[in-house]
C-alpha cells in the first residue's frame, strides 16, 4: 500500500464509511508521513464542529429570489426593447424599399389616380344612398329592435 492510497481513504475511514485494511494498518505503523496526515485529519474533524455557524436571516431566500426575478425581468425588458427596435427598423426598411420601388417604377403616379378614383366612388355611392336614407334608418331600427328582443328572451329569467 502506498501513501497516496492511504491519503485517499483517510476521510472515509474517519467518517466511519470504511475501515483500515491490514495492508493499510501495516503501512500506517511504519510511515510517519501518513501518521501525521491521519492525525491532522482527526484534528480538523474535532475542530470543525466547534466553529460557530452563521444562520442567514429569515428573509434571505425570499430576498435573493426577489432580486433574481427583478434582474431577470430587467434582462427580458432589455431584450424586448431590442427586439421591438429591430422589428421597427425592419418594417421601416421594408416600407422605404416598397416606396422606393414604387417611386422608381412610376407606381406613385398611378397611386394618386387611385386615390382620386376612390374619392369619386365614395361621392357617387353617397349620392345614391342619400335619397333612401329614411328606409335604411327604419330597417336599421327594426333590426336593432329584433336583436334586442332576441337578446332579452335569451337572457331574461322566466322561471319565477
Ligand atoms: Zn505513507
Amino acid at each position: 500500500m502506498t501513501c497516496d492510497q492511504i491519503n485517499l481513504r483517510i476521510d472515509a475511514v474517519l467518517d466511519g464509511d470504511e475501515a483500515w485494511t491490514s495492508d493499510a494498518r501495516a503501512h500506517l505503523d511504519t510511515c510517519s508521513r501518513c501518521q501525521s496526515r491521519v492525525a491532522l485529519a482527526q484534528g480538523i474533524n474535532r475542530w470543525l464542529p466547534q466553529l460557530p455557524v452563521d444562520t442567514p436571516p429569515a428573509t434571505f431566500t425570499s430576498g435573493v429570489m426577489a432580486r433574481v426575478r427583478r434582474e431577470r425581468w430587467r434582462a427580458e425588458q432589455a431584450l424586448d426593447a431590442g427586439f421591438n427596435v429591430a422589428i421597427a427598423a425592419g418594417l421601416l426598411l421594408i416600407v422605404a424599399g416598397v416606396a422606393g420601388l414604387a417611386w422608381s417604377s412610376g407606381l406613385i403616379v398611378v397611386g394618386a389616380d387611385v386615390v382620386a378614383l376612390m374619392r369619386e366612388a365614395i361621392a357617387v355611392t353617397g349620392a345614391e344612398i342619400a335619397p333612401q336614407l329614411p328606409t335604411y334608418s327604419v330597417a336599421a331600427l327594426l333590426l336593432t329592435m329584433g336583436l334586442g328582443v332576441w337578446w332579452w328572451t335569451e337572457h331574461a329569467n322566466f322561471e319565477r
